[in-house]
């Protein structure tokens, strides 16, 4: 079986960024997780369904086609069941969904397998809360990244103001620390790291220099 690279961690602590230039870095292949359960909120509304029907939402996350197009070098696009959602499952709407629909168990066991057949040769860098955890338990190298609160919202408060959306860094750090709450003391899947994952803390840090440490830490 091909090796595996799980990074799991909160939102803002780098872990998509870190992961795509990891995995460009091995050429391996890249698992965006989150963008998996995305997917499932936007397929949900665009079916106009109900987020507070677990059965409606499960039957979703089966029946839906999710295409991921790897092309090197290039932004990951993804369809669903044919149609492009690359921009919409980025919304924060689809965030939203994403996040409601992640907390049923019926949903995540639908996307268990789709996820493990990201694992091809020469190997999978896998982003998300659970990789280390649930998915890949057997990963040979698992990291968990993190970073403090304040400066999550930073990074989120500057990327907002690139999409020119306008946001008080207050509120976002507020929601950040409730849904730092909610993520950990959630039933299902509650983000934690895995036993063997190193952490590292990202605060302060260039995104080089994490993507160095993390080079180191790879075994194949
Ligand atoms: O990482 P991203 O913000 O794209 O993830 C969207 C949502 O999907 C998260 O808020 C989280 O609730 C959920 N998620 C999850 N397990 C994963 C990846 C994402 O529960 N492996």
């Amino acid at each position: 079986t091909a090796p595996v690279l799980t990074i799991d961690g909160p939102s803002g602590s780098g872990k998509g960024t870190i992961s795509r230039l990891v995995a460009q870095h091995l050429e391996w292949h890249y698992l965006d997780s989150g963008a998996l359960y995305r997917a499932v909120g936007v397929s949900a509304g665009w079916n106009d369904l109900d987020l507070s029907d677990p059965g409606a939402l499960v039957r979703c996350a089966f029946d839906s086609r999710i295409d991921f197009l790897e092309v090197v070098g290039q932004e990951l696009r993804i369809l669903i069941n044919g149609r492009d959602a690359t921009d919409e499952i980025r919304t924060e709407t689809a965030g939203a969904a994403a996040s409601a629909i992640a907390a049923i168990p019926e949903v995540r066991t639908a996307l268990k397998e789709r996820q493990r057949n990201f694992r091809q040769q020469p190997g999978l860098v896998a982003d998300g809360r659970d990789m280390g955890t649930v998915i890949f338990p057997d990963a040979a190298t698992k990291v968990f990244l993190t970073a403090s609160a304040e400066e999550r919202a930073e990074r989120r408060y500057k990327q907002l103001k690139e999409k020119g959306v306008s946001v008080n860094l207050g509120d976002l750090l507020r929601e950040i620390l409730a849904r730092d709450a909610r993520d950990a003391s959630r039933a299902v899947a509650p983000l934690r790291p895995a036993e063997d994952a190193v952490c590292i803390d990202t605060t302060g840090t260039g995104i080089e220099a994490v993507v160095e440490r993390v080079l180191s830490l790879v075994k194949r």
